[in-house]
């Protein structure tokens, strides 16, 4: 299969660009992997963590991302690496009806085109707006 490499899989988180999580299976519990001191305040002492991989990795479970299955506004910002409320506005602005999740917006991957391409396409000057 062409191009089957994490950064183009349906269940990959992007975290910084080059390196991202993997969501295909529910996060793992694992007391060791951190030591006390890092533990975020108030947990007792399990943490979920996600397999993490290289953008060029891939494994047996990938699916590309065009199959049908939805993004929320954060995660399309950390994939194009814009802010939220630049992929917001691109996204309220489709003719598509986005569903939600309580507060966030399922966004539909196959819609991934035509928000890449709106995103490329909208005028400079207007970073930092909110
Ligand atoms: S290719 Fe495999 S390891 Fe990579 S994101 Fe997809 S399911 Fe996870």
């Amino acid at each position: 299969m062409a191009d089957m490499r994490c950064d183009k899989c349906r269940f990959w988180n992007p975290n910084d660009g080059e390196v991202g999580e993997c969501r295909r299976f529910p996060p793992r519990l694992d007391k060791n992997l951190y030591s006390n001191a890092d533990l975020p305040k108030g947990t007792d002492g399990f943490f979920g963590w996600f397999v993490r991989t290289d953008g060029g990795d891939w494994c047996g479970e990938f699916q590309p991302i065009s199959q049908k299955s939805f993004s929320t506004i954060g995660q399309l910002a950390e994939r194009y690496h814009q802010p939220e409320w630049k992929v917001r506005r691109v996204v309220d602005s489709l003719s598509s009806e986005i569903p939600r999740a309580g507060k966030y917006r399922m966004v539909p991957n196959d819609l991934l085109p035509a928000i890449e391409a709106k995103l490329h396409n909208s005028a400079p000057g207007e970073e930092g707006k909110s």
